[in-house]
């Protein structure tokens, strides 16, 4: 049993400033953060800080070592991950305003140049007991998707950043769809019927669901209440522990519940990758709760 991840790794640069820049301004920050980051990058951290033997697959520049120490750190294989001397690291500039407000541009550098064809080789090991997760972030979904299913995996894909375009060439292939709300209405509206096994929809303070379209059961789980900081990485964080909370064998309702704890937890501290809690942290938070 293990988790393997086709997933981003991203460079979060935070630049704090008193008001979004506006067209031809130059402002001075504030305050400037660096972190880790990248949807693929989060939910490999969430699945090895949740205790899954994790690997990821991706690619990233040849410079910034400290990223890969840091997924190293959290428990993720990183022996699946090219270092590429032609493309940087993913990074994303997030500026933020004195409101919270924020502005994003993201570069997928090495993200977006993944050789397909070591894909295929590092995925001719995965097996029926595995499960592949994948994101909108990287080339090389379909062909994964594809691979890791006619091995009989568990294939979860994250539609984020949504494009329908994408959603639907991978779907075929795709055992578990996690989306967020608006992820959720945008696939809807386009596609009423969805051809997977079960739909994984996050509802931020309000809770989270899944729908089980074989035997058409609806499992809900109500958020923890807690005093949000930074929701950033929170969606990642429940698809994460959910995808290992099966991985480890736990029924849909306790990997929910394993979710939503690791993702309230998530949300009362500030940054992505770094701020995703540990198993032993998540277990002490949900023992402590009365649900
Ligand atoms: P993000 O893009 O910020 O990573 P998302 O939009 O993908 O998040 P959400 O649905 O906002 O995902 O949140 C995912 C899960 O995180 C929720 O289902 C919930 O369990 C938890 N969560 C998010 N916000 C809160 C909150 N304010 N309080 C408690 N739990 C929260």
């Amino acid at each position: 049993m293990a988790i393997w991840n086709l997933g981003s790794i991203n460079i979060d640069l935070v630049y704090r400033l008193d008001h979004l820049p506006r067209p031809g301004e130059t402002l001075a920050a504030r305050s400037r953060a660096q972190g880790l980051g990248g949807k693929g990058a989060n939910q490999s951290v969430a699945a090895a800080r949740a205790g899954s033997a994790t690997r990821h697959l991706g690619a990233m520049g040849d410079a910034d070592g400290w990223v890969a120490d840091r997924l190293s750190e959290a428990g993720v294989d990183m022996a699946g991950v090219a270092r590429l001397a032609d493309q940087p690291t993913g990074h994303a500039i997030i500026l933020v305003d004195a409101g919270a407000e924020n502005a994003i541009v993201i570069h997928p550098g090495a993200n977006r140049a993944i050789d397909d064809q070591g894909l295929d080789r590092a995925l001719a090991a995965i097996g029926p007991e595995d499960t592949l997760l994948l994101q909108n972030e990287t080339n090389g979904q379909l062909a994964a998707a594809r691979a890791a299913q006619a091995r009989g995996a568990r294939v979860v894909y994250s539609a984020a950043p949504f494009d329908l375009e994408a959603v639907q060439a991978v779907l075929p292939h795709v055992s578990v769809l996690a989306m967020n709300a608006g992820e959720a209405d945008q696939l809807f509206a386009e596609m009423p019927e969805v051809p997977v096994q079960g739909l994984l929809i996050t509802r931020g303070a309000e809770g989270a669901e899944y729908r089980d379209l074989t035997t058409g059961a609806i499992h809900r789980q109500a958020s923890f209440r807690v005093d949000a900081v930074d929701t950033t990485g929170a969606g990642d964080t429940f698809a994460g522990y959910f995808a290992a909370g099966l991985d480890q064998g736990l029924t849909i309702p306790q990997a929910l519940r394993l979710a939503s704890g690791a993702a309230a937890l998530k949300v009362t501290r500030a940054g992505a990758g770094d701020a995703i809690p540990t198993r032993a942290e998540v277990d002490a938070f949900l023992d402590d709760q009365p649900i």
